[in-house]
């Protein structure tokens, strides 16, 4: 089992194949968002009521300590990041994009980077 952690807090986030996040987009919308925990699967679950729109900035937010979970470090705007640890123990940053429909997802630990998602060229120079 993958865990995946704040890196603010160093929270668990994920339940079983999900991760949960605070989420607002850029027109005010505020929803809970459950990711999948699969990299490379973009699927996601939230309210029916929401909407959110290809294209919409999204900020995520860690449910725990509320903090912003935005990657500056990589990219002020568009780039989110949380921890993952795997089974073995070994620890790797995940960073995904914020805008809804973007399919970049980025798994950056010692050994390199691991890029993936339809859209994984958007973001690589960012490294
Ligand atoms: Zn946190």
């Amino acid at each position: 089992m993958k865990n995946y952690i704040c890196p603010k807090c160093n929270g668990y986030l994920s339940i079983d194949n999900e991760i949960i996040f605070l989420t607002k987009n850029n027109k005010g919308g505020s929803a809970i968002v459950l990711l999948s925990a699969e990299l490379g699967d973009y699927s996601f679950r939230k309210n029916d009521s929401v909407d959110f729109k290809s294209g919409d900035h999204v900020n995520f937010i860690c449910p725990i300590c509320y903090e912003n979970l935005n990657a500056e470090e990589y990219d002020e705007k568009n780039l989110a990041k949380i921890y993952m640890v795997d089974n073995n123990g070994k620890k790797s940053d995940i960073v995904f994009s914020k805008v809804l429909g973007e399919k970049c997802t980025y798994t950056i630990h010692e050994d390199g980077i691991e890029a993936h998602g339809d859209h994984k060229d958007a973001y690589i120079d960012k490294f």
